[in-house]
């Protein structure tokens, strides 16, 4: 059994009243809070450290390469990937789809397809409509049903010689749908040589991840979901697939050799890591990784599940209430709707006011919203540090909206 109220001691933030009411902390899916080890951490590395990495001599920046270097182990470790220099730091996972998609243009041609799914977020959509621009391929996007469920017949129907990516996320953000990643990459194995590409913004946080043993080409998360500092992120490549590709940003770090007549560019990770990174956020996001760690990923899981079941029983008791997407195949995210009352943030303001913070709207995935055919949803998302009583909150909150709105 995890100890909650010492977990929830680790996260400052937490302790505050909002609006005249304790915080409780319900958008998590949008970020997380941060441990005050994983800040302390971050301001150590401003107060005791701050040096550029990679390019100095002296000690703070040797320290400071040491310490980044020693997060991309342990960032290494937390999705299993064969090697270190296949986890390259990005600001987030919308930097990492970006750079994937791009790095892929000269692999794709008119009528090459890319296949995606109607549960993507909009950064796994935007970036492969860019990508069907630059080379005229076309988007096929796999339908859900009216559970939220992935139709994966259409899959099997898309599936050709033509497929050069398939890119799907783990968890969808809107709803919390879990999708069947494995089976979508043996189908893409055996019908295709496309690219896969894992969008595990909404898994990296809550479940163990293993890119070996999922065989992706590609698995991108952003480390603010997880416990970590805004702008950090990471995206896995496998080895020979990044050696393969082009450069992303060209810039410092990133080159071998630079001359007028012909530059040649660095090994694996810093091909692909131009620029001064994210030194501190880098550092910090391998302490989020111990954080977890130490947690135990399966307790989290349990313990966020056990809070989705409980949320979502006392929610379905109020009359009127719609939960979108089939309970049996989500995690951490319960995305609902009052009827009768048509903007969700009307709703989530009210919430606000008792200190209850969750997010509205359409969550950046439109398509979703427009199948459901509704503007937006009131979705609250957990944490570790979530409480049922916390979910007792939320649910008078709602009961009160719905009170006041009708
Ligand atoms: N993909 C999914 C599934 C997400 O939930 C999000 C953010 O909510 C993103 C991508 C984009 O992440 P970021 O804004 O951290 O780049």
């Amino acid at each position: 059994m995890l100890d909650i109220q010492e977990i929830r001691s680790q996260f400052s933030i937490l302790n505050q009243e909002v609006n005249g009411k304790p915080l409780v902390y319900l958008d998590n899916a949008a970020t997380s809070q941060k441990p005050n080890s994983v800040l302390e951490v971050w301001n150590q590395y401003y107060t005791e450290i701050n040096a550029n990495v990679h390019r100095g001599i002296h000690t703070l920046s040797q320290l400071a390469t040491e310490e980044m270097e020693l997060s991309r182990r342990k960032i290494q470790k937390f999705i299993n990937a064969k090697h270190d220099f296949e986890v390259i730091f990005t600001k987030g996972t919308t930097e990492g789809l970006n750079l994937i998609s791009y790095i892929l243009t000269q692999k794709l041609k008119k009528d090459d397809e890319i296949i995606i799914s109607y549960l993507e977020h909009h950064s796994n959509i935007v970036p492969w409509q860019l990508l069907c621009e630059r080379t005229g391929a076309k988007l096929r996007v796999i339908p859900i049903d009216e559970n939220g469920i992935l139709q994966l017949d259409y899959l099997d129907g898309f599936l050709s010689e033509k497929t050069k990516v398939v890119s799907v996320n783990q968890v969808s953000n809107a709803l919390g749908i879990v999708n069947p990643i494995e089976e979508i990459i043996a189908k893409t194995r055996a019908n295709s040589d496309a690219y896969i590409v894992i969008d595990g913004a909404q898994s990296a946080p809550h479940f163990t991840i293993d890119v070996q043993k999922l065989d992706c080409d590609f698995f991108v998360f952003s480390g603010h979901k997880m416990y970590a500092p805004m702008g950090t992120g990471i995206l896995y490549g496998k080895q020979e697939i990044l050696e393969d590709l082009p450069p992303f940003h060209g810039g410092g770090e990133m080159i071998a050799v630079c001359s007028f007549d012909a530059t040649t560019y660095a090994g694996l990770p810093f091909k692909y890591e131009a620029g001064t990174p994210n030194v501190g956020g880098n550092i910090a996001l391998g302490d989020a990784v111990d954080f977890i760690k130490k947690v135990g990923q399966e307790n989290i899981q349990n313990h966020e599940n056990a809070l989705l079941e409980y949320a979502q029983r006392q929610l379905l008791e109020i009359e009127g209430l719609k939960v979108y997407g089939e309970k049996a195949h989500r995690t951490g995210v319960v995305s609902f709707n009052l009827e009768g009352i048509g903007i969700s943030s009307d709703v989530g303001m009210i919430l606000d006011k008792m200190g209850v913070a969750v997010r509205t709207g359409h969550h950046c995935t439109q398509p979703i919203m427009d199948f459901f055919n509704i503007a937006g949803t009131v979705r609250a998302s957990f944490a570790v540090y979530n409480t049922f009583n916390e979910i007792d909150l939320l649910v008078e909150g709602v009961k009160k909206a719905q009170r006041m709105l009708s």
